[in-house]
């Protein structure tokens, strides 16, 4: 399985990140990349930048180094309602919108009410793609995200870096939900979410667990820019028009 796409990336922007754009996008275009997420947290992450970030996307060039770039954010969920730390006018105008839980942003709660927020995130019809039901910060009931996933066409992450990680729980919490996703047949996409510039690109462990568990080729978005592209250009065409400024 050739993986053309790493939709999750972050910059210095984000904080806690290390590397530039321009250099994520050189490191993506030595690795094969051929289209990058760039995606800094959203702005109720401590040292995350605040909405003029996200409000100047439009100035970056479609392409760097040879690969085309999307600017976007990997919003935080902030409430057991599954709301997002971006208005909806800034989330219209981002070609990519990730969405997670993270510390800080999101209170915690139950298994019930930190899936009950996680699906209603999905539900957004500005959210794109979900990321990093593995990690062990929350309980989740993953095997009904995965449900969800194939219910709603929305494609969720299996992330690199959980599966590197030595959190306690990230690896098993990952291969739990690769099987659900391999079960339900619901969209899936890998993502490196590289925090400096040498893990762009990166998907050995995310790929090694897509093959022992049997997901499908036709079930991994980001096997190319044109698969990621239609998708993205079909999701903005059911979405609400906006009434408001
Ligand atoms: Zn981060
Ligand atoms: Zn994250």
């Amino acid at each position: 399985m050739d993986i053309q796409v790493d939709l999750h990336t972050h910059t210095v922007a984000s904080g806690h990140a290390y590397s530039t754009l321009s250099e994520n996008a050189l490191a993506a275009s030595h690795k094969g990349i051929k289209l990058l997420g760039m995606t800094d947290h959203g702005p109720s992450m401590p040292g995350a930048p605040n909405l003029y970030h996200f409000g100047n996307l439009a100035i970056i060039p479609d392409e760097l180094y040879g690969v085309k770039i999307l600017p976007g954010v990997e919003a935080n969920i902030t409430t057991h309602e599954g709301e997002l730390d971006i208005p909806i006018r800034y989330l219209a105008k981002l070609k990519l919108v990730l969405v997670g839980l993270h510390v800080i942003s999101y209170p915690g709660g139950t298994s019930e009410q930190n899936t009950e927020a996680y699906i209603k995130a999905m539900k957004n019809p500005y959210t794109d793609m979900m990321v990093h039901p593995g990690r062990p910060e929350f309980e989740l009931d993953l095997e009904r995200i995965a449900h969800m996933s194939a219910q709603l066409n929305i494609p969720v992450e299996i992330n690199n870096s959980s599966l590197s990680s030595k959190k306690r729980g990230a690896r098993e919490n990952c291969r739990r939900f690769a099987r659900y996703m391999a079960h339900y047949n619901g969209p899936v996409i890998l993502g490196s979410d590289a925090h400096f510039t040498d893990r762009v690109g990166e998907f050995g462990h995310a790929l090694a667990l897509v093959n022992e568990v049997g997901i499908k080729e036709q079930q991994v978005l980001n096997t190319s820019p044109d698969r990621v592209m239609d998708y993205l250009a079909s999701r903005r065409k059911n979405r609400p028009i906006i009434t408001h400024t």
